[in-house]
C-alpha cells in the first residue's frame, strides 16, 4: 500500500539543530545595518527545525523515489539504459580535469587535448567515419549540426533547390523536429510488412529536392535495415546525403559501421552507447562523425596533433561555425573515453553481442504471452503491442503503470507510432538472465491480472508515492513545492 511519511514540516520541533558554526567574527549590528529596510524578510522563516541524522534520513528517503539504473531494471527502449561503470565518475573527477578552465593556453591542457584528440580517433574507428565533433551537448543538438552541415555542403555546391529530407515512419520524435528546426520539410517514408523502409516507396519520395535521408540502423524496431546499401544507391545517386541516427549504435559495434554502409553524416549518443549516465542524471554528449568531403563544413575548433602538440584549430573556412561554447561537455566525453578504453575493441563487441542476446531471450520468454507484430530475429531491443490487452480494458500505458507496482522501470510506450499500444524493451547487455526472467515473470503476472480484473490494473499504480498524475499536466505544471496553504 501506498506509504504515508511525515512531511519534514511536521517532524520539526522547536530548538533542534542540525549545524554547528562556530561564532560570527564580524559584528551583526553593523551588517543589519548596511542592509537596506526593504530588503529584508519581513515574516520568519518559518523552516522546520531538526538534527543533522533527521536531515540526512529525509533527503535520503527522497532520493530513494528516483529510480535509476543503480536501483533497478530499467528496460527504455531506444534509450540504452545500461550500467555506466563507477569507475568513469573517478576519472572524471580526477584534479587534473575538474580544475581546468577552458581559457587556459593550449600549451597547459595538452592532456585534455590529447583526451579530446584520442576520443575522435576511436569514434572514427567505431563508426567508420573520417572526423568527429565532441562539441553538441546530446543526439537531438548532433542531428541540428549534421544536418546543418548537410546544409551548408549543398549550398556550397550552389545547389539550392534540395529542401526535403526523408524520414522513416519508425523514426525517433526528435528526427522530423529537427528537420523542420534546420528549415528542411519533412517527408515520411514508409515501412513495409517487414518493418523496414520500403524501397519502392523510397524510390518514388527521392528527388532533386531530396538533401538527405534520416535514418537509424538498426530502426527503433530492433530490426536491420537489411537494404541500407541499396538505400544508399538510391540517396546518393539522387545527389542526396545520408544521415545515421547513431542511438542504436549498441547493437552492432564491432559488426558493421554506418561508414561502411554508406552513411555521410553519424551522430552518436555517448550518453546511450558508451555508458555515462542520462536523463537525471547529468548531462549528455552527441559527438558528430562525417565523411572527408564534409569534414571542412565541422564546427570549430576541432583539435590537431602536429609536431608532439595538440592544439586547436579554428581554421575551418566552411565551418558551421560553434555549436557548443568551447568544447562540448568535456567531463562526459572524459566518462566515455574511459569506459571505450576499458573496454576495447573486443569488448565492445561483446557488449553488442551480448545486447542482442539479452533483446531475442526476453523476446522469446515475452512472445508466448504478448503479441510480437515483427516476428524475426532482433538486435538490441524489440517492440511488443499491447492492442489485445488494451482491448481487454488495460493498454500499453497501463502494463507500464503496473510494472512500477513490480518494481521495475517501465519499457518505452506509444513509440515506434508505426506499432499499436508499442511497448519498446531495450533490456541492455548489463542484465543478467535472473533479472530478465524475473522481467518476464512480471510481464506475465500483469498479463494474468488484466484478464482477472483490468480495471484494477488501469487504475495502478497501487504502491508507489503518488498514483496516475495526469502525465501532461504534471509535466507542464509541476507542483514541486509543499506549501502550508495553497494560498501562500
Ligand atoms: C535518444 C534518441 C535520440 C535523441 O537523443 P538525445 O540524446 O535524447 O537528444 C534520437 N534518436 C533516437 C533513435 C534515440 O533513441
Amino acid at each position: 500500500m501506498r506509504k504515508e511519511k511525515a512531511l519534514i514540516f511536521e517532524l520539526g520541533r522547536s530548538g533542534r539543530k542540525g549545524y554547528s558554526l562556530p561564532p560570527c567574527d564580524v559584528p551583526v549590528k553593523e551588517l543589519d545595518e548596511l542592509i537596506p529596510h526593504k530588503m529584508k524578510r519581513q515574516l520568519s522563516l518559518d523552516l522546520p527545525e531538526l538534527s543533522e541524522v533527521e536531515v540526512i534520513r529525509h533527503y535520503t528517503e527522497l532520493s530513494t523515489r528516483n529510480f535509476g539504473v543503480d536501483t533497478g531494471f530499467y528496460p527504455l527502449g531506444s534509450c540504452t539504459m545500461k550500467y555506466n561503470p563507477k569507475i568513469n565518475e573517478e576519472t572524471a573527477a580526477l584534479p587534473g580535469f575538474t580544475r581546468l578552465h577552458p581559457c587556459q593556453p593550449e600549451s597547459t591542457v595538452q592532456g585534455a587535448l590529447e583526451l579530446l584528440y584520442n576520443t575522435e580517433q576511436l569514434l572514427k574507428e567505431v563508426t567508420g567515419m573520417d572526423r568527429v565533433t565532441l562539441q553538441p551537448a546530446a543526439g537531438a543538438h548532433g542531428e541540428l549540426t549534421g544536418l546543418m552541415v548537410i546544409q551548408a555542403y549543398h549550398r556550397t555546391r550552389g545547389d539550392h533547390k534540395r529542401n526535403k529530407v526523408l524520414i522513416p515512419l519508425s523514426a525517433h520524435g526528435t528526427n522530423p523536429a529537427t528537420v523542420s528546426m534546420a528549415g528542411y520539410e519533412v517527408i515520411q517514408v514508409p515501412s513495409d510488412a517487414r518493418g523496414l523502409v520500403d524501397l519502392e516507396a523510397l524510390r518514388a519520395a527521392v528527388d532533386e529536392t531530396t538533401a538527405a535521408l534520416m535514418l537509424t540502423n538498426p530502426s527503433t524496431l530492433g530490426l536491420f535495415e537489411e537494404d541500407i546499401l541499396e538505400i544508399a544507391e538510391i540517396i546518393h545517386q539522387a545527389g542526396g546525403l545520408l544521415y545515421y541516427d547513431g542511438a542504436n549504435l549498441n547493437a552492432i559495434m564491432g559488426y558493421t559501421r554506418p561508414g561502411d554502409m554508406g552513411f555521410d553524416v553519424v551522430h552518436l549518443n555517448i550518453h546511450k552507447t558508451f555508458s555515462t549516465p542520462h536523463g537525471g542524471g547529468g548531462p549528455g554528449s552527441g559527438p558528430v562523425g562525417v565523411k572527408d568531403r564534409l569534414a571542412s563544413y565541422l564546427p570549430v575548433p576541432v583539435v590537431e596533433h602536429y609536431g608532439g602538440r595538440f592544439v586547436l584549430n579554428y581554421d575551418l573556412p566552411d565551418s558551421i561555425g560553434k555549436i557548443h561554447s568551447f568544447y562540448g561537455n568535456f567531463g562526459v566525453v572524459v566518462k566515455a573515453y574511459t569506459y571505450l578504453r576499458m573496454m576495447g575493441a573486443e569488448g565492445l563487441k561483446q557488449v553488442s553481442a551480448d545486447a542482442v542476446l539479452n533483446a531475442n531471450y526476453l523476446m522469446n520468454l515475452l512472445k508466448k504471452t504478448f503479441n510480437l507484430p515483427y516476428d524475426r530475429i532482433c538486435k538490441h531491443e524489440f517492440v511488443l503491442s499491447a492492442r489485445p490487452e488494451k482491448k481487454k480494458g488495460a493498454g500499453a500505458g497501463d502494463i507500464a503503470k503496473a510494472l512500477l507496482d513490480k518494481g521495475f522501470h517501465p519499457p518505452t510506450v506509444y513509440f515506434p507510432l508505426i506499432v499499436e499500444e508499442a511497448l519498446m524493451i531495450e533490456p541492455t547487455e548489463t542484465e543478467t538472465k535472473e533479472t530478465l526472467d524475473a522481467f518476464a515473470a512480471a510481464m506475465e503476472d500483469i498479463a494474468a491480472a488484466i484478464e482477472e480484473d483490468a480495471g484494477r490494473v488501469a487504475a495502478g499504480p497501487h504502491t508507489t508515492v503518488v498514483g496516475r498524475l495526469d502525465e501532461v499536466r504534471a509535466a507542464r505544471n509541476p507542483v514541486l513545492r509543499w506549501r502550508e496553504s495553497q494560498d501562500q
